[in-house]
């Protein structure tokens, strides 16, 4: 049996690698490493692929988040409404660039924010709602998107897990995540579902005025070079790694597919078990399983070493929740008791997931789990 990974990009790169080397040698060969046509090209695609306007390459997710703030406008002291269950990068942004950070739960079979806690959150300072697609389940965008407009709020979805995932309206109108809010963030760090060889990200959205103030944040504030309309920062996609990217978004509904197969082998291998429970699934939303996150009523962190005695990798997502984080001591507001969020950080385990794995290791994993879990 080939080892588990956790994530396993080596396999992944050997069978794109004639594309991926090519695409590489071609930026070699012209030299032009900073902008150039693979950056527009890669920016149309994806353009294309998420059904929005405007795509805005960046240089990793967290940039994308910070700029993404920035062309709001906030002033010091606004508020953000934010899940407490996430990536530290969401909430560090707001943190910053000298904003509010606003905690509020997660609904536990999601693990995402909800309307009805935004709502209880929501104040005369509240300037923005950041749900975030954890582990590459949707939040419940409709919902959320009705209660931005009711109270004139933009929502910024992190799309950094969520790539490739959709939403169905109540309407039967489909949309993939990052096209919904006024501004979408992803990363293409190399584990990502869209992983470029370094780091990489980018800023989506449907608003052609902000997309201009985007692209001029992004760089330094100026639409013609050397004359600085704002203060902005210095976040570019490597040239290299957008030729990169444009090689993988061609497989990224391929690769979806494939993490979607290995969920419905942990589906079934957990089925009704007493001690496990396996992801939520949606009917009106598709689930691009970033993560494969089981929540597990006991013996957690018992079953990760367990596992790693038998050279199964298993992660915690996050060990320590944001608003519990030093870093944010006196920064932020905590909404509501957090119950499920701290719940959930003491009970979420997540599996090995790539687009690689095959069914020996799927059941070597599956067993390893079960036999801990009688
Ligand atoms: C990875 C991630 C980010 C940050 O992306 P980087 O490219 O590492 O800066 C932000 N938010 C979430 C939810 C993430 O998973």
């Amino acid at each position: 049996m080939r080892k588990i990974e956790m994530v396993d990009l080596k396999l992944q790169y050997q069978k794109i690698k004639t594309d991926i080397d090519l695409g590489i040698q071609e930026v070699l060969d012209s030299a032009a490493f900073i902008g150039g046509k693979p950056i527009k090209d890669f920016a149309t695609e994806l353009q294309n692929y998420l059904g929005v306007k405007h795509v805005i390459p960046c240089a990793n997710g967290t940039d994308a988040l910070q700029i993404a703030m920035m062309a709001l406008d906030l002033q010091p002291g606004d508020e953000v409404i934010c899940p407490s269950f996430t990536y530290f990068a969401t909430v560090e942004v707001v943190a910053l660039l000298k904003l509010t950070p606003v905690f509020i739960d997660v609904n536990p079979q999601t693990f995402n924010i909800e309307a009805s806690e935004v709502e209880k959150a929501i104040s005369p300072k509240t300037k923005a709602i950041v749900p975030v697609h954890l582990y590459g389940q949707c939040a419940e965008m409709e919902p959320l998107l009705a209660l931005g407009r009711k109270h004139n709020i933009p929502v910024i979805e992190d799309n950094a897990q969520g790539i490739g995932g959709e939403y169905f309206f109540a309407d039967g109108r489909k949309q993939k995540t990052g096209g919904m809010g006024l501004i979408g963030t992803t990363s293409f760090f190399p584990s990502k579902n869209l992983g470029c060889y370094g780091d990489g990200g980018a800023i989506t959205t449907n608003d052609d005025a902000l997309a201009e103030k985007l692209i001029m944040i992004a760089n330094h504030g100026q639409r013609v070079r050397y004359y600085h309309d704002m203060i902005g920062v210095n976040s570019r996609l490597d040239t290299i790694q957008a030729a990169i990217l444009r090689v993988k978004l061609k497989q990224l509904d391929h690769y979806i597919d494939a993490r979607r197969s290995a969920a419905a082998y942990y589906d079934r291998a957990f089925a009704n078990h007493k001690k496990i429970t396996t992801p939520f699934r949606a009917t009106n939303s598709k689930h691009v399983f970033h993560q494969y996150t089981l929540v597990v009523s006991e013996k957690r962190n018992e079953l990760v070493e367990f596992l790693k005695e038998k050279n199964i990798p298993a992660m915690i997502y996050y060990p320590v929740t944001c608003h519990q984080q030093k870093a944010f001591h006196g920064k932020g507001k905590v909404v509501g008791d957090m119950k499920n969020t701290l719940w959930l950080s003491e009970r979420v385990v997540s599996l090995p997931m790539h687009t690689e794995l095959d069914e020996e290791q799927l059941r070597f994993i599956t067993d390893a789990v079960l036999e801990f879990s009688q």
